[in-house]
């Protein structure tokens, strides 16, 4: 074994990434990229109850859209595959029967019907639910007759009654958990495929993983692995427990009180950027006061010991906030890449690109996700429809007065610069008396649909001069 690091993210693919496992992806990847050690995708699919169609590609196809790229994985391949969990069973079963040689494991035939008497008497009696360990002592002979008898049957771990367990956790320190708590853990169901316990400790150690980074819902199981581990004879990886996610309310995330996952998110016109941003700051921080990062920065400053152990509210304002810097500051032609979706479905015409260019530009200082971006330029692609209240803006005295004088200028010029713009604006105040609100309002009502919104000089250049002279000409009584 050599010293690097090997992290993986092992999802158990269910349709969608929970921006939960994203935390969990990203923080294994910035560990490997930060020691410059190796991050593994695994998929957890021993579960077939739960096999949903598609939910790998699904999956995969979640992680390369934010861009972290994983080293070894189920289309990348690597050594230390095949790195579905499906295809390795017969790798799960000779650890198995190891565990049975060395008493670590027993045959339990108890069936459906006994497990539920059994929790059934436990409720009544006010007593801890979990296996009794009433398949713990058949003989030899016993098992043999089940067997040949063909009783189904499940192997369960032999998990000491008294003592307790004590590890560190990277985020959490000394842990202790009482033996008499822990369940004997399922290793192989009565379909034959192994439980997460079983194939997570298994692939963890042939996968030589260094650090195990995961969600704190994973934290009373360690006590499980690390029996396993034990009985092995196999040295543990290092364990690394993050916060919950919570609720601005502070209960646990869920999808009840919004999108959980990550491709909700991105179709919904979130960056890659400031998604893998807010995500890095739910449960770890800098040394400094600094919110944001790229992944660059990511990468330099990530480190395991800033984990912090409280719950992390995840606070979709300030994605919002974070979405709209990386909006603003992004490469101009980068967001007009990630929009130009957005302006096909909405059936505006961008074949001008270095139009096209101007109004990105424009309408990224007024939205905080591309999914409002169209929305907030629509004016420039249609003419508006006006309010009553917008009516007598432009039917007022005054607004007729300027619309009549800006048109026999504007007409009479060769080019509209800002510099005749201004000029303009100028003269309105000087010539007609008109100024402030009065001046601003009804000529960006005019143009662009609403009193407020660009400033005139860039509304005239996106219209361009034909397109002003139409829409003025037409609110002239
Ligand atoms: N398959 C587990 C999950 O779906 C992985 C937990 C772990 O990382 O050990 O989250």
């Amino acid at each position: 074994m050599s010293n690097e690091i090997r992290v993986r993210f092992a999802p158990s693919p269910t349709g969608y990434l929970h921006v939960g496992s994203l935390r969990t992806a990203l923080y294994n990847y910035l560990y490997a990229r930060k020691t410059c050690g190796k991050f593994v995708l695994r998929i957890e699919d021993t579960d077939r109850s739960r096999y949903v169609e598609g939910a790998v590609e699904n999956l995969i196809e979640t992680l390369q859209a934010v861009g972290l790229e994983y080293d070894e994985g189920p289309d990348k391949g690597g050594d230390f595959g095949p790195y579905f969990q499906s295809k390795r069973t017969d790798i799960y079963k000779k650890y198995l029967q190891e565990l049975l040689d060395k008493d670590a494991a027993y045959y339990c035939f108890c069936t459906e019907d006994d497990l539920k008497k059994m929790r059934e008497e436990q409720i009544a009696n006010k007593m801890d639910i979990r296996y009794d360990g009433r398949c713990r002592n058949l003989s030899k002979e016993q098992i043999q007759e089940k067997l040949d008898q063909a009783k189904p049957y499940v192997i369960r771990a032999k998990i000491p009654d008294e003592g307790e367990v004590v590890f560190f956790d990277i985020v959490r320190e000394r842990v202790n958990i009482k033996w008499e708590t822990v369940d004997d853990q399922v290793l192989i169901k009565s379909d034959g495929y192994p439980t997460y316990h079983l194939a997570n400790v298994v692939d963890d150690h042939l996968m030589e993983i260094t650090h195990v980074i995961r969600g704190e819902e994973w934290l009373s199981s360690v006590p499980k692995h690390l029996f396993l581990y034990q009985a092995l004879g196999w040295k543990p990886p290092k364990m690394c427990h993050l916060p919950l996610l919570l609720n601005p309310d502070k209960s646990k995330l869920s999808k009840r009180q919004g999108d959980v996952a990550v491709e909700d998110f991105l179709k919904k016109g979130y960056l890659p950027e400031a998604l893998l941003n807010f995500i890095a700051l739910l449960g770890w921080h800098a040394k400094g006061d600094d919110e944001l990062f790229t992944m660059d920065k990511l990468e330099k400053e990530f480190s395991l010991k800033r984990i912090s152990k409280a719950g992390a509210v995840f606070d979709i304002e300030k994605l919002n906030w974070m979405n709209g810097h990386y909006l603003r500051n992004l490469e101009l032609g980068y967001i007009a890449i990630k929009a130009k979706s957005c302006f096909i479905e909405a059936g505006f015409d961008i074949s001008d690109n270095e139009k096209y260019l101007k109004i990105v530009d424009v309408a990224r200082n007024r939205i905080s996700t591309l999914s409002e971006i169209t929305e907030a330029v629509k004016p420039f692609f249609i003419v508006s429809t006006y309010s009553e209240e917008d009516q007598q803006i432009i039917n007022n005295k005054n607004s007729q007065k300027l619309f009549t004088f800006w048109l026999e200028n504007l007409k009479a010029l060769d080019f509209i610069t800002e510099d005749s713009i201004n000029q303009l604006l100028k003269r309105s105040t000087e010539e007609l008396g008109i100024k402030g609100k009065d001046l601003y309002f009804p000529l960006r009502l005019a143009l662009f649909g609403s009193v407020h919104g660009p400033e005139l000089p860039v509304i005239f250049d996106i219209l361009g001069k034909n397109e002003v002279i139409n829409r003025l000409q037409k609110l002239v009584k």
